[in-house]
């Protein structure tokens, strides 16, 4: 896991945000993973990604598409943005 910067953080969205884009225009069908810290309170009943996760996209049989590290917290609505 490594240590989120600013600039790293944005490279790293962008990143995340164009492999989504690239493979929904593709058509494929796409499980998206976020790998959260296991002391991540995404877990705890706020909900909430404190951890710099790693995103791994994966096609339906389980192998990998893309994954991207360093994006910072996560956020459910990245994946909506992507897909307009
Ligand atoms: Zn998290």
């Amino acid at each position: 896991m490594t240590r989120a910067t600013p600039q790293g953080m944005r490279r790293a969205r962008r990143a995340w945000a164009a492999a989504l884009r690239k493979h929904i225009k593709r058509g494929h069908v796409y499980i998206p993973e976020i790998q959260h810290d296991y002391w991540c309170t995404i877990y705890t009943n706020e909900r909430v990604c404190t951890c710099n996760p790693d995103r791994v996209l994966k096609d339906i049989e389980g192998r990998t598409l893309a994954r991207v590290e360093g994006a910072g917290p996560y956020n459910p609505l990245e994946l909506v943005g992507a897909m307009k």
